[in-house]
């Protein structure tokens, strides 16, 4: 027989992410259940929102390239083509970052006076 205490048990633990005490379970099929506090929660939650909208975005765009290349024999090899596609936008996007960076960080020019 379950009892609230072993259901509490289940429903609390400490943090997966960041080990505090004040976890509650999370269920994300097909993975293991874990347990996020309120905070890993919030950037788990926020994560998986970026992850769908980046896939519905792809998810598009791979549509429409199928139904003019998809039928040429040995083009379709979807997972190596996007994996190059990802390396190199991943690429790009960090020397994109690093260029604003290095212009962001770069010294006030000093006042003239
Ligand atoms: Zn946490």
């Amino acid at each position: 027989m379950t009892t609230s205490r072993d259901i509490n048990t289940l429903l609390y633990g400490k943090c997966t992410s960041c080990l505090s005490p004040d976890g509650v379970i999370y269920h994300d099929p097909p993975y293991a259940s874990v347990y996020y506090c309120p905070k890993c929660a919030q950037r788990q939650a926020l994560y998986q929102a970026g992850q769908d909208q980046l896939e519905m975005l792809v998810r598009e765009g791979v549509q429409a390239w199928l139904s003019v290349w998809g039928a040429i024999p040995g083009m379709v090899d979807l997972g190596e083509q996007l994996r190059h596609i990802g390396d190199k936008l991943e690429e790009e996007f960090k020397v994109a970052s690093s260029a604003q960076e290095s212009t962001q960080s770069a010294p006030m020019p000093e006042a003239i006076s």
